[in-house]
């Protein structure tokens, strides 16, 4: 149940002998890596659902056929991951505002001929914290590293919507963070915060202007693509990680990062992004099949990957 299949295999309708039938997909290049099969197939049949989710590796030039491929393959739906989340927000029909704000989808619908376009990364990062920490990401003043990314972006637009306390966005490349601010200060602009420092404002991936702004933030979340090894540069210094942080990082390696290593140590409250990816999944799963998704049966599908040192 674990293999990958080509586009063309879709494309040129070579999947209806499966079995179970291939009715869900997560497409992606490269996509091998994928946790979804595992806990998305796992759902299925503790739902009673006789349906097969498999792993498609889809270069970009073959995305919009394969996308256009789902509806007379017999397909419910798919997940979309890595590198084609902008170019399946462009080739869905409609999509929600949500995804639409976000410029990325992750999971289509097929509903006859056309393609509806979800996005459930942000949703999913705002069930994980409050799993994680017993909070709202609206009862919070956020600061998000790598905000310039797509993971960034998404959680950026959901933390806008929330009407989080305060959003810092940090990012290497600060005119990107820049250009966001830009976009979502219209969902900043009330006296909601008494105090020194703005609602909602860009900072260079630096360490003074990190040290600033850590006094005024409660979580921090971790959205760069570094953490995944050991010997990634730290995100941020660990003489600046202090006991009253909340510390989300969306890398969902299987030991605990540089960053959530030292936060721990500094007596932060820590958690890693296991549970963003179970949620985003989940959230898909009830999108697709209106129903509740066996949350407990996917948490203990999850097989997360291991630290590279
Ligand atoms: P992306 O689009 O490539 O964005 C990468 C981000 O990291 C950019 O903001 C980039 O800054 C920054 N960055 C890269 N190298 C850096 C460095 N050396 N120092 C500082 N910043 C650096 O990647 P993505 O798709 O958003 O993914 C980002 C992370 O989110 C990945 O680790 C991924 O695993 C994770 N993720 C997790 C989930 C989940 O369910 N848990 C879901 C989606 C993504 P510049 O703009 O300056 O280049």
């Amino acid at each position: 149940m674990n293999n990958v299949f080509p586009a063309s295999d879709l494309i040129e309708g070579k999947l209806s002998a499966l079995t179970p039938p291939a009715r869900l997909a997560v497409m992606g290049d490269p996509v091998a890596h994928s946790q979804s099969p595992g806990f998305q197939n796992a759902a299925l049949v503790a739902a009673g659902l006789n349906a097969q989710y498999i792993k498609l590796h889809v270069r970009p030039e073959e995305f919009p056929s394969a996308l256009r491929a789902l509806p007379e393959a017999g397909f419910l739906g798919a997940n979309v991951t890595i590198p084609h989340k902008a170019a399946a927000l462009a080739n869905v029909d409609q999509a929600d505002d949500y995804a639409c704000r976000s410029g990325a989808v992750n999971t289509v619908v097929v509903d006859g001929e056309r393609l509806h376009g979800f996005n459930t990364d942000g949703p999913g990062l705002l069930r994980a914290v409050r799993e994680q920490f017993s909070v709202d990401l609206r009862d919070l003043r956020v600061m998000l590293l790598g905000a310039g990314g797509g993971a960034g972006r998404a959680i950026a637009v959901q933390c806008a919507m929330e009407n989080c306390e305060r959003l810092v966005l940090v990012n290497r490349t600060v005119e990107k963070a820049q250009s966001l601010v830009e976009e979502l200060a219209p969902s900043f602009r009330s006296d909601r915060l008494l105090g020194p420092v703005d609602r909602l404002q860009a900072i260079p991936h630096e360490e003074k202007f990190l040290r600033e702004q850590l006094a005024f933030t409660d979580l921090v979340i971790n959205a760069t693509s570094l953490g995944m090894k050991r010997s990634d540069p730290a995100i941020i210094p660990a003489s600046l990680l202090t006991p009253n942080l909340m510390v989300y990082d969306t890398v969902y390696a299987s030991g605990a990062s540089r960053l959530l290593e030292d936060a721990a140590n500094a007596g932060a409250r820590t958690a890693n992004g296991l549970s963003m990816l179970l949620h985003q999944g989940a959230l898909s799963f009830e999108i697709w099949f209106n129903q509740p998704a066996p949350l407990e049966v996917m948490r203990a599908a999850l097989n997360p990957v291991p630290t590279v040192s």
